[in-house]
């Protein structure tokens, strides 16, 4: 429930949100227009053609009606740039001219930033090399046979290492970093006869791997044409600045691109991201040459909703296909897979057909669980149409129970039930008889949970408040929103309901919260208090807030929530007794009502909308 605030960031959270105008910031990515109390507009964070996206000037919060989306200046910046809180803090502090306060770890800062440096001038000393007019132009001729220009080799920073085993250990350039500090930064290596150091790259053209902010943290190198070196592609080792399982080539120039397209191309090699980007395809990056890892999934989802596999044609096979299948089904992110026809690679198909051909190819993407069924219904196909697609569906339960099994942690419900729902829809078989078969599977591996407990199990995922909402929902929302725009309230109403009293989960966390700051720190400020509330709760909160704000007569309301909730109590007690008697009068029959297992799937299919419609309505599902 608490969050955010670090003990270190709060004083300065609290000037930011001080200093900084809510109307103003999102004034300039947004055009806003006067309305009443509000300023409204379109929602930056899905898709709409009527405004309902309000900006409170008084209270310093925005509130999206179709999303849900709300918050403070700090949480726009977040989602706006899907950063974390303590780097929409920085750049809100930045704005503002407030100074942020020094990170801890000053030893290890420092390590880091020598490292840094390391990176930064042997990659001045890379591009010197290739724009020497003798030794350089060999690689120069090669990159333009190949269709580089020389605008992409400075947009990316290509260089050349030199045909030498100690050019940079020896390079004057260098002279500042002391050979070990080289060696942990992974550019030099110790020879194992223990006397000094060698290259770790030689004669290879260098591409410089920067992280997100663009600051280069590792090197790829591609052998020069001719030579004898058996491996094509070298990367850096691991270091405390690079792990391959966790960076993407080209992030940092494709990152605009694919916040504002919410898509990025993943594509296999950097030659392949230095072409498309040339080519104005800035939303594609590349993994280091492993498949995409999880860490890299979770990175590129900060930026993209949507995730598109590019893969070559001949490496489209089996396991990479799986492995879509089960990144589909462990993380909450679309993966589709393109593949490029008549056996190209995707520079050579950005060269022959251009930027719109290949937007075309990203566009028609099918996911990964269309694009199996497809892969399968194809190769088993047979003269005996019955048996090949007996076969197909066999081998895609297969291979869809081994992604689910092995995806760490287990397949969150929703997911698996989102899943199901499209396979239904794929193979035209109904999704309880899917429900069924993969129970059955997964019985064998341990008891078979009862319908109560899986749906027991997928509760605290469930979006609140769910329609169709009760009275009592009503009161208490109203109540907790008109104390939030009006903390004096507090002081009359804590003196006849407690938080206890709120019987709505999520709206009693809020009470919980507040009632407690009532009394450690004092009334809340509104967007300071929205700081501390998880996404989920502040959703509900604003929402109520902005219900209370249209209220006439607060104080009637409140007294008449409050005589509500007296009410309710009353009948609660009321209630108890009388099972109490009932209970005492006749113990022979206990009528538990478990809910019906078929009901499960279209619950988590509602769910997932709900989820879904919540994280970004206008992305809607690919249509099978
Ligand atoms: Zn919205």
């Amino acid at each position: 429930m608490i969050g955010s605030g670090t003990s270190d960031g709060t004083d300065t959270k609290a000037r930011v949100l001080q200093s900084t105008d809510i109307v103003e910031l999102i004034g300039r990515t947004v055009r806003l227009k006067r309305s009443g109390k509000d300023f409204v507009g379109l929602c930056p964070f899905h898709q709409e053609k009527t405004p309902s996206f309000h900006v409170s000037p008084s209270r310093q919060f925005f509130h999206c009606y179709g999303c849900k989306k709300g918050g403070n200046v700090i949480d726009f910046v977040m989602q706006r740039d899907r950063v974390e809180f303590i780097d929409a803090l920085r750049l809100l502090a930045e704005q503002a001219g407030i100074p942020m306060p020094a990170a801890g770890q000053k030893s290890n800062a420092s390590e880091r930033q020598v490292l840094l440096d390391a990176h930064s001038s042997a990659c001045a000393l890379f591009e010197k090399l290739l724009s020497h007019p003798q030794l350089g132009k060999p690689a120069r001729d090669y990159l333009a046979q190949r269709g580089f220009t020389s605008e992409s080799t400075k947009r990316f920073q290509l260089g050349l290492a030199s045909d030498s085993w100690d050019a940079l250990v020896t390079s004057p350039l260098m002279k500042k970093f002391a050979p070990a500090q080289l060696a942990l930064a992974g550019l030099v290596k110790p020879r194992e006869r223990g006397d000094g150091y060698y290259d770790t790259f030689r004669n290879r053209l260098i591409f410089p791997i920067r992280d997100e902010s663009g600051r280069i943290i590792a090197f790829g190198g591609r052998v020069m044409p001719g030579s004898e070196d058996p491996a094509k592609y070298l990367n850096s080792p691991e270091t405390p600045l690079f792990s391959k399982s966790r960076c993407v080539f080209g992030l940092d120039l494709a990152r605009q691109r694919i916040v504002e397209t919410r898509t990025v191309a993943v594509v296999e090699g950097y030659t392949d991201v230095v072409m498309a980007h040339q080519f104005g395809a800035s939303n594609v990056v590349s993994p280091l040459g492993t498949a995409l890892t999880e860490q890299h999934v979770t990175l590129l989802r900060r930026f993209a909703d949507r995730i598109v596999l590019l893969f070559d044609p001949d490496s489209a096979g089996e396991s990479a296909v799986n492995r879509a299948v089960e990144i589909f089904l462990s993380q909450p992110v679309e993966i589709a897979i393109a593949s490029l026809p008549d056996g190209q690679d995707p520079d050579e198909f950005l060269l022959a057909n251009g930027l719109e051909a290949f937007n075309k190819v990203l566009a028609d993407a099918a996911d990964a669980l269309s694009f199996k069924w497809r892969q399968l219904s194809r190769r088993f196909e047979s003269a005996n149409a019955v048996t090949g697609r007996q076969q197909a569906l066999d081998e895609y339960m297969r291979t869809l129970s081994q992604a689910r099994s092995s995806t760490a942690g287990g397949v969150d419900p929703l997911r698996w039930g989102a899943a199901l729902l499209r396979v239904s829809r794929l193979t035209g078989i109904p999704k309880e008889e899917l429900n069924q078969r993969f129970r059955i599977k997964s019985g064998k591996r341990g008891p078979r949970k009862t319908a109560a407990q899986v749906s027991a199990a997928a509760k605290p995922t469930m979006p609140s408040p769910l329609p169709p909402m009760t009275a009592r929902q009503k009161a208490e929302g109203f109540m907790l929103g008109l104390l939030l725009l009006e903390p004096a309230r507090w002081d009359d109403v804590q003196q006849h309901i407690a938080p206890a009293d709120f019987m709505d989960d999520q709206l009693r966390a809020v009470a919980d919260l507040f009632w407690r700051h009532q009394r450690d720190e004092g009334q809340p400020e509104l967007n300071e208090f929205l700081s501390l509330l998880d996404e989920a709760a502040r959703s509900v909160a604003l929402e109520w807030v902005r219900e209370a704000q249209e209220v006439e007569d607060a104080a009637a309301v409140m007294e008449g929530g409050l005589q509500y909730l007296r009410d309710e109590r009353h009948r609660e007690e009321g209630r108890k007794l009388t099972a109490h008697l009932q209970r005492t009068g006749d113990s022979s029959e206990s009528s538990v009502v478990k809910p019906p297992s078929e009901m499960l799937l279209d619950d988590l299919e509602a769910m997932r909308q709900l989820q879904d419609n919540a994280r970004r309505p206008d992305l809607k599902r690919v249509a099978l």
